[in-house]
């Protein structure tokens, strides 16, 4: 089976992405573990000690008595980075005043869902950080998405994104594609039952634009770019991508 995407109309697209990641819901974790070898860990918690969350924030202009940073997690999924921001947050400063809201577009990743491309619940400029860990990939309008965290944050707000990305290196990728395009969808039918879904995953990576265009999208949105503007993890498997709003 193949999950052709790029003929589908939006709608559908929509619905196909959440019935993907329902399928995927119950083995989420454990499949991570095993498509990245354990890696995702160590990007995750790479993620995390740069955004030092619960740190004192000299930036919140628009309400100096908030105790605490405002997070929101989109695409929170099972919580795997919100819980590791409020660790860090508790056993590094000492901070039980910083909150995380994850948002998630599937009921069954969590009680609570929301769009990402369209949050008219969340006030605009009341979100310090605004997260999205390996979920913007699968969303159908990624530029939306970006213009939905411009809209929440508050200037001086952080973007920060971490998604699969493009390998920096020929040998490397030649690799890593093989691993991908073989690997992950015989390891999903094996563990999960399910090969569609994770052929699927492995294609949105495919499909996932370059660094350098998704910092463009980024800047479109209206952030500022600090420094390169994202950072490559194990070669470009993964990258970091920061935006700070003005
Ligand atoms: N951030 C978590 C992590 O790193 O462990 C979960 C990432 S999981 C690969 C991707 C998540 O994106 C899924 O839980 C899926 O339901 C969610 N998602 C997909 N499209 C979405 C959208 N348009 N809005 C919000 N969440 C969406």
């Amino acid at each position: 089976t193949h999950f052709g995407f790029t003929d589908v109309p939006e709608a559908e697209k929509e619905s196909r992405v959440g019935a993907v990641f329902s399928s995927v819901a119950s083995s989420y974790d454990q499949m991570n573990d095993l498509m990245s070898l354990g890696i995702h860990r160590l990007w995750k918690d790479h993620f995390v000690r740069s955004l030092n969350p619960g740190s004192p924030l000299s930036t919140r202009i628009n309400n100096p008595e908030q105790k605490g940073w405002n997070i929101l997690d989109i695409a929170g999924g099972t919580g795997d980075i919100a819980f590791r921001m409020l660790d860090h947050a508790t056993n590094i400063h000492h901070d039980i005043d910083t909150r995380v809201t994850i948002s998630d577009i599937n009921a069954q990743m969590l009680a609570e869902g929301a769009n990402a491309e369209h949050m008219p619940h969340i006030p605009s400029e009341t979100v310090d950080l605004y997260t999205v860990v390996f979920g913007i990939r699968n969303f159908t309008d990624k530029q939306a998405a970006l213009n939905e965290a411009f809209r929440v944050l508050k200037p001086g707000g952080v973007f920060a994104c971490m998604e699969f990305s493009k390998v920096d290196n020929p040998l490397f990728d030649a690799i890593y594609k093989r691993w991908n395009f073989s690997a992950i969808p015989m390891i999903g039918q094996l563990v999960a039952g399910d090969r569609a879904s994770y052929q699927y995953l492995v294609e949105s990576i495919e499909r996932f634009p370059s660094q350098e265009e998704f910092k463009g999208m980024i800047q479109k949105a209206g952030f500022m770019i600090p420094g390169r503007g994202y950072e490559n993890l194990t070669c470009g498997i993964a990258a970091i991508h920061k935006g700070i709003k003005p």
